[in-house]
């Protein structure tokens, strides 16, 4: 192997090495964080991963004081880099991508808003290239089958009830690419829209939704798994009216994402979710739009107008937030620096969780021998030094 891994290096150079040896770095594995340990990487692939020095001989890049964690995976996200994946060509989707790549997320869904349903099934479509092509990992429909009343920076007048002719119209489009919808279950046809996405291997996502506490249960047992950023877009916790929160964060079959930019949550209730739910039930999502890793300015989302000031996104009509700018490098340095969570916690909710929901645990999410070479390096003050994806440096550390 060292051989090997000297020769590979002398004929692909820094960027691109058939060989890549990663030592000195706390590590975060499946088991727990080792110290001073490392990471062989072949080709697109991690070979080992664990406590110990490098082979003798061979070239390392010494990463003393840094933290190496799995590439992280957002199962949430609308768009980055001034681009838009729910409008923008496929060479704007891939700025998208490229953008968030550049943060840590070397896994990334694409979501859509809601719209006409002709339009949302071509989009689809469009999306489905890129997910085979290996640039996405899948589409998600946040929408058109919401509440009204929790519509958030949806189109009112494209909202319309779950009906699960037109929830398997969307899927189909997708071919075999949907990985998620999001849905408002009390509405008429809901809780057989679930039966249908369940069964065709679609997540079932609550959200923007004016469920009761028990509407909710009826959803989970009709086989919904996900709860669409928690908190955001359904009625709060009451004593008397527990709503959907209460339920979906009591429940076992349940992922509660959370969005932890500062602004769509109090650092309380993200603490409240993380107690309940444990970090075995929570992923770390952006629900990014075009704004993130760009700056301050006016977007499109969807078919409505959005104002970017100071990183908050809102509509232009009405002031509703509207997607975050967040990218998911800060969700985790303010995880650690200002929720204080342990950091195996946070690589639970922000790497682990997410590809396991999305059935890709085998391929991602952690680091171990035989899977993809995803990962992201860290300074001590949780700072991002360094992006990995397959293999190939996305940032390479200094
Ligand atoms: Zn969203």
């Amino acid at each position: 192997m060292a051989a090997r891994a000297v020769l590979a290096h002398s004929a692909a150079g820094a960027a691109r090495a058939d060989s890549t040896i990663l030592t000195g770095a706390r590590i975060v594995l499946p088991n727990g964080t080792v110290e001073n340990g490392t990471v062989t990487v072949e080709g697109t692939k991690i070979t080992a991963a664990g406590a110990g020095p490098a082979p003798a001989g061979a070239p390392v890049r010494d990463l003393t004081g840094h933290w190496i964690v799995p590439g992280f995976v957002d199962i949430h996200n609308h768009g980055g880099g001034g681009a838009s994946f729910v409008g923008g060509t496929a060479d704007e989707v891939l700025t998208g991508v490229r953008t968030h790549r550049e943060h840590g997320t070397t896994t990334v869904i694409a979501s859509l808003v809601t719209g006409d349903t002709g339009f949302l099934a071509r989009r689809a479509g469009e999306l489905a290239d890129l997910v085979e092509q290996g640039d996405l990992a899948g589409v998600h429909f946040e929408g058109p089958f919401i509440s009204p009343c929790r519509k958030g920076a949806h189109n009112e007048q494209l909202l319309r009830d779950p009906d699960p002719a037109e929830v398997r119209k969307l899927i189909d489009a997708a071919r075999g690419t949907a990985k998620m919808m999001t849905l408002a279950t009390e509405l008429p046809g809901g809780l057989d829209s679930v039966r249908l996405l369940a069964e065709h291997g679609v997540i079932a996502a609550i959200g923007h939704t004016d469920a009761t506490y028990e509407q909710t249960v009826e959803a989970i047992d009709a086989g919904a798994t996900v709860a669409t950023h928690l908190f955001n877009a359904m009625p709060p916790l009451g004593h008397r009216a527990p709503g959907p929160i209460a339920a979906l964060l009591e429940d076992e079959r349940i992922t509660v994402e959370l969005i932890n930019d500062g602004t769509h949550l109090h650092p309380a209730a993200l603490e409240l979710a993380f107690h309940r739910a444990g970090a075995g039930r929570v992923a770390f999502i952006t629900d990014a739009m075009d704004a993130a890793g760009f700056g301050d300015g006016v977007y499109q989302l969807g078919t409505l107008a959005v104002d970017v000031t100071d990183g908050v996104a809102r509509l232009v009509e009405g002031g509703s937030i509207a997607g975050s700018t967040l990218t998911l490098d800060t969700a985790f340095r303010r995880a650690a620096t200002v929720d204080l969570l342990p950091v195996e916690d946070i690589v639970q909710a922000i790497s682990v969780n997410p590809a396991k929901l999305l059935g890709l645990y085998d391929r991602i999410g952690s680091l171990e021998p035989g899977k993809d070479a995803d990962l992201v390096v860290l300074d001590a003050e949780f700072a991002l030094k360094g992006v990995m994806r397959h293999g190939e440096w996305i940032i390479e550390p200094k």
